[in-house]
């Protein structure tokens, strides 16, 4: 079962993720965007890691809706709303469980996914994070692991794509041939779900 300690460790494998990364997502943000999505996401993570030590919420739905309300007020940019609505929705679809377990879990991402969805409005195939997020929250229910190497997939099939959401979409047709940084993160922040439950 998974409680409240399993949902902080995802949190800062998360933001230890996005350390090691965060000169490559702003790599890729500078191809097709405005070259700050390792910025934006570290500022936001680093919140993230000190409202949970100072808050300490118990139960594993608190720990997700206190983590994307930070990142609604740190990080600027389209994807803090974006993460933020998805770790709140999430958080929210937990419910006060003390402990869940891997389905519940995946399916609680999924009302996330769909809220981030809805405020965005991008659908598959748009070369947004939803390319990582859309797959992985498919395949979780299987593993964590399967729900990975899902997300890593969805990233990377976003290369050949046309962005249709987002800054990248200003680009038309010189969007393709690049990875999205949203859809990269999004699989970051799945991969450290496998790292949580190790
Ligand atoms: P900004 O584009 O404001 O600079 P970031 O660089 O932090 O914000 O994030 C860019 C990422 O946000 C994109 O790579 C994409 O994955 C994601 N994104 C942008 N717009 C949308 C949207 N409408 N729906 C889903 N994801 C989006
Ligand atoms: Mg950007």
């Amino acid at each position: 079962m998974l409680d409240a300690a399993f949902f902080r460790r995802w949190m800062s494998a998360t933001a230890a993720a996005v350390d090691r990364e965060a000169a490559r997502l702003t790599d890729l943000d500078s191809a097709i965007g405005d070259a700050d999505h390792g910025a934006n996401l570290q500022r936001g993570f680093h919140a993230v890691i000190a409202v949970l030590e100072k808050e300490a919420p118990g139960t594993p739905g608190t720990v997700l809706t206190v983590a994307g309300r930070e990142l609604v007020s740190t990080v600027g940019g389209a994807s803090g709303p974006l993460y933020g609505t998805l770790l709140r929705r999430t958080g929210k679809a937990l419910g006060d469980a003390a402990e869940v377990n891997l389905e519940q879990l995946a399916e609680a991402l999924g009302s996330g996914v769909a809220a981030v969805s809805q405020l965005g409005g991008a659908a598959a195939g748009d070369k947004t994070m939803l390319d990582a997020l859309l797959p992985a929250v498919a395949a979780l229910g299987e593993s964590f692991e399967a729900g990975a190497a899902a997300a890593d997939a969805g990233a990377l099939a976003t290369v050949p794509l046309q962005a249709r959401k987002g800054r990248a979409s200003y680009l038309g047709e010189r969007s393709i041939g690049h990875l999205d940084p949203g859809a990269a993160s999004s699989a970051l922040l799945i991969a450290a779900l496998v790292e949580a439950a190790a």
